[in-house]
């Protein structure tokens, strides 16, 4: 069966260096799960990796000419390729409740929906790994104070362990994408439920940074910051500047004191 042909589209920049597909294979930790789903295989480059592995693999990919050809190529995957899109997809009907991590080459052009649905189901994905571009892996992985510092990194980072890998050129692509990758992984906390509700703690993270360069005073006013707390200085910052625990500290004490 003929290469499938790269549809932009679909994000489909498919990786040609056997050795990164290997190391992004290699960055799973195996711990606290024995099942994987690899995101977006494409032809598989990753999935060979996965498949030599002691892990149950499954693959989702929408595109239907690149699952003809993983099923021509990759026998061992049978029946577990789920020809689905993942933003859409009810992932209960294949796991149930079962743990799994994630992996992939992800699409770059659905890559943040790709850590917020990761997020939303925290409670079954213990890991995440793989390639996104770089400014994004960079962004799930900066600590306040850093310019790609924002919502990504705080809500990833309350609930996981992010770590920034390696950096991955365009040349090793077919076709090249314009921009650099970068390889990520995200393990669970062992202790990832906040001390305080998480709705309001999205909201308040969401809220902050919607109008970065003003103060948390001005930019959570919507939220109601009742007058017994208002002068704290931690109102005078602006969102880059508080740290993920400051962020939680936070939402903890703006529901304690709700005006709601
Ligand atoms: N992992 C392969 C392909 C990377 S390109 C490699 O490294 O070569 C990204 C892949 O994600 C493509 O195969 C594309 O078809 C697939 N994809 C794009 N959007 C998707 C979605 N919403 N759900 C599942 N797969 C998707």
């Amino acid at each position: 069966m003929d290469n499938v042909r790269a549809k932009k589209h679909l994000g489909q920049h498919f990786l040609k260096d056997e050795t990164i597909a290997q190391k992004i294979a290699d960055s799973l930790t195996l711990n606290n799960y024995s099942t994987v789903l690899e995101i977006g295989p494409g032809m598989g480059v990753l999935t060979k990796y996965l498949l030599d592995k002691k892990v149950d693999t499954y693959v989702i990919e929408i595109d239907t000419e690149s699952v003809e050809y993983l099923q021509a190529h990759y026998l061992k995957l049978s029946n577990k390729i789920i020809e689905k899109d993942f933003l859409k997809y009810n992932l209960h009907e294949t796991f149930k409740d079962k743990p799994f991590a994630i992996i992939g080459n992800f699409p770059y052009n659905i890559s943040t929906q790709i850590v917020f649905k990761t997020l939303e189901l925290r409670d079954q994905i213990p890991e995440f790994s793989g390639m996104f571009q770089k400014e994004v892996a960079q962004r799930i992985c900066a600590t306040h104070g850093n310019k790609t510092y924002g919502i990504l990194s705080v809500l990833a980072q309350a609930f996981y362990t992010t770590e920034y890998l390696f950096t991955v050129p365009p040349s090793v692509f077919n076709p090249p994408p314009k921009v650099d990758s970068g390889v990520m992984r995200m393990i669970r906390k062992e202790n990832y439920t906040l001390p305080c509700s998480e709705k309001l703690f999205f909201r308040v993270v969401k809220t902050g940074f919607q109008q970065r360069r003003k103060t948390l005073r001005n930019s959570l006013k919507s939220i109601g910051i009742s007058d017994d707390i208002k002068q704290l200085d931690i109102f005078s910052k602006r969102p880059e500047q508080l740290s993920v625990s400051e962020f939680i500290d936070l939402t903890c004490m703006l529901e304690k004191n709700s005006i709601a």
